[in-house]
Order: C-alpha cells, then sequence, then structure tokens
C-alpha cells in the first residue's frame, strides 16, 4: 500500500490501520470520555498523521487515552483509533526504551489486577 507520508505508513505498519479511511467527522471525538483531558482531539491525532505531522508523537492525548474502545466503536469507516493511539505510543516511547512507569517500582497499595495488567501494557515494553 501506497502513503503520502512516512508517519501514515509506520502507523500503518504496526496499526494496522489507514488513517486516510477517516473522514474528519468528529465522532470519535463527541464519544470519547476522556477528550476534556487531552491537548489534541482523537480527530485531531488522525489528522496530524494524515499531514505528517511528526508532532502527534509528543502530544499528550495518546497517553491520556484509556483504550476504552468508544472511538472505535463509533467510527462510522471502521476506523480503529484505540489501536492508533497504541501504535504513537510505541513510536513515540515505548519503542526507544522510554518507560512512564517501572513495573519493579509499583508498591503493595493493592491495585485491582486488572489496572496493572493495563498499566504494564500502556506504559511498558
Ligand atoms: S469517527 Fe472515524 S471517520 Fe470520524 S473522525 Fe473519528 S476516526 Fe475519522
Ligand atoms: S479509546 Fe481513547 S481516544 Fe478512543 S474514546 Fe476511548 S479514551 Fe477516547
Amino acid at each position: 500500500m501506497e502513503f503520502p507520508n512516512e508517519l501514515a505508513k509506520k502507523i500503518f505498519e504496526i496499526s494496522g490501520q489507514n488513517v486516510y479511511s477517516c473522514m474528519q467527522c468528529g465522532k470519535c471525538s463527541a464519544g470519547c470520555p476522556n477528550v476534556d483531558f487531552m491537548d489534541v482531539t482523537p480527530n485531531q491525532v488522525i489528522h496530524m498523521i494524515q499531514v505528517g505531522d511528526e508532532n502527534v508523537l509528543h502530544v499528550k492525548t495518546p497517553w491520556v487515552c484509556a483504550n476504552c474502545l468508544t472511538c472505535t466503536i463509533r467510527c462510522p469507516r471502521d476506523v480503529d483509533l484505540a489501536a492508533i493511539m497504541e501504535a504513537i505510543r510505541h513510536l513515540s516511547s515505548l519503542r526507544a526504551g522510554i518507560y512512564r512507569i517501572d513495573l519493579n517500582k509499583v508498591g503493595k497499595e493493592g491495585f485491582p489486577q486488572i489496572v496493572l495488567v493495563a498499566v504494564a501494557r500502556k506504559y511498558t515494553l
């Protein structure tokens, strides 16, 4: 598959998602429960990738994304935006070995197991 920019190609290779399927309808952002805490809305994230803007690798949004899949379910073009957020986390930090949390230092606070699993997937390799 041909892509007009390297960023969109890398996102496709990691997530299997073609950002050019997105028609910028905004349904993903309208339903996102965490959008108020994001610096760039989910549909803007897609747009940045569409135009090859690598600043998308430095925005807060993918780290605020809770992987709730609401956007993925709402998208009329079957874009799996949650998978794209994961791809951005990989490209921006995880594949560079930048860890947000050291699991060895996570204490005995008694987190529910599911929280630890989610954190392990999102913030570490
Ligand atoms: S809901 Fe889908 S098509 Fe609409 S802006 Fe979001 S990703 Fe693009
Ligand atoms: S998966 Fe992330 S971007 Fe999508 S609706 Fe949930 S929190 Fe928002």
